[in-house]
């Protein structure tokens, strides 16, 4: 159980959807070499320090190297995607063609991972079997194109597709990482949720538990998803509704929250406390969300100051939603924005 200190007072992290009570481990699949495993075509690694050390602390890790679990052994030729007849293809310098080979290969491997129940997936950029988007691709007249995917990449996400997947590259920046492990632990307690069955009752709870998390990412977004909740006659099955809700939730969670629509967020929750605060501590709260509006202060600091609040006040509404609590603080990814 986290716990975050405020004011002097111990402040124990969400009481609702808590990540860190729950049973089911938290895993992400991810490329091998991540991790350190000497996986390259060269018999090396690309450890990433900050997911081994950091984020390991909190997730189960599924290991996937493509290359090698495919047969093709270490070291190896390297291999690059080329574009032939009109197809892009997985081949070495000497025109040895692995790309069947990878593709059956990622085929039964992500159903096996479909079963493992993954809530994010981690793979390397610019591999032609593991990058997700501008993965070098040689055109037939010999320059390459930066706007492939990786065999293993492409199988993964158009069989997974509600499966938050991100490159290495882009966790090193403090926002992307941020949304990424939100998107991460949103996917974590839809799974728990399908575990406790899925009905509209259900949703509505996720739904608002998730409201403050989802305005900061678009308000329009969190209408649009509100609608579609407020009419399931319109689909023909809790599983259609639940499907559509997530293809919305999931393309909303997917924009980086502004600046703007996190102030608007934290003085949305400020409303529910200032009539118990005394002037002085009003004051102090509002100054808080404007200094860090003004980029003077983390984000970290009004939130913690909200929780503190929420919670000493009891204001379930609030202490129900994820926006206080949306991934484990130790993380400290809110300190970063
Ligand atoms: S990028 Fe993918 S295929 Fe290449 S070594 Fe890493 S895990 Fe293996």
């Amino acid at each position: 159980m986290s716990e975050t200190v405020f004011g002097g007072a111990t402040e124990r992290d969400a009481p609702l959807m808590d990540i860190q009570r729950a049973e089911l481990p938290v895993r992400i699949g991810i490329s091998s070499c991540l991790l350190g495993e000497r996986v390259r075509y060269d018999g090396g690694h690309k450890r990433d320090d900050y997911l081994v050390d950091v984020v390991g602390r909190y997730v189960e890790w599924i290991p996937v190297c493509p290359e090698v679990e495919a047969g093709m052994g270490t070291p190896r030729e390297t291999v690059q995607l080329t574009r032939l007849d009109g197809d892009i293809r997985m081949l070495t310098k000497n025109g040895v063609d692995h790309t069947d080979k990878v593709d059956w290969f990622a085929r039964q491997r992500v159903q096996t991972l479909e079963q493992a129940r993954l809530s994010g997936y981690i793979l390397k950029s610019r591999s032609p079997s593991c990058g997700m988007g501008k993965v070098p691709v040689v055109q037939p007249e010999g320059a390459a194109l930066r706007n492939g995917r990786g065999v293993f990449a492409r199988r993964l996400m158009d069989t997974l597709p509600h499966l938050p997947v991100e490159e290495e590259q882009r966790l090193h920046n403090p926002r992307g990482r941020e949304n990424f492990i939100s998107r991460v632990f949103a996917c974590y307690r839809w799974l728990q949720l399908a575990d406790s069955g899925l009905t509209r009752q259900s949703l509505m709870s996720y739904h608002r538990a998730y409201k403050y998390l989802l305005m900061a990412h678009s308000q329009e977004g969190t209408r649009r998803l509100g609608r579609l909740l407020a009419k399931p006659e319109r689909y023909a099955t809790t599983g259609e509704l639940a499907d559509a809700y997530l293809d919305e939730f999931n393309r909303v969670m997917k924009r980086t929250p502004s600046r703007r629509n996190h102030t608007n967020v934290l003085q949305h929750m400020a409303g529910y406390v200032s009539d118990r605060l005394d002037a002085r501590t009003r004051r102090e709260l509002t100054r808080m969300i404007q200094k860090y509006h003004e980029e003077l202060l983390p984000l970290i600091v009004p939130v913690v100051m909200l929780r503190h609040y929420v919670r000493e006040f009891g204001i379930t509404y609030l202490q129900d939603q994820t926006y206080l609590h949306p991934f484990p603080g130790e993380l400290m990814l809110l300190n970063q924005l």
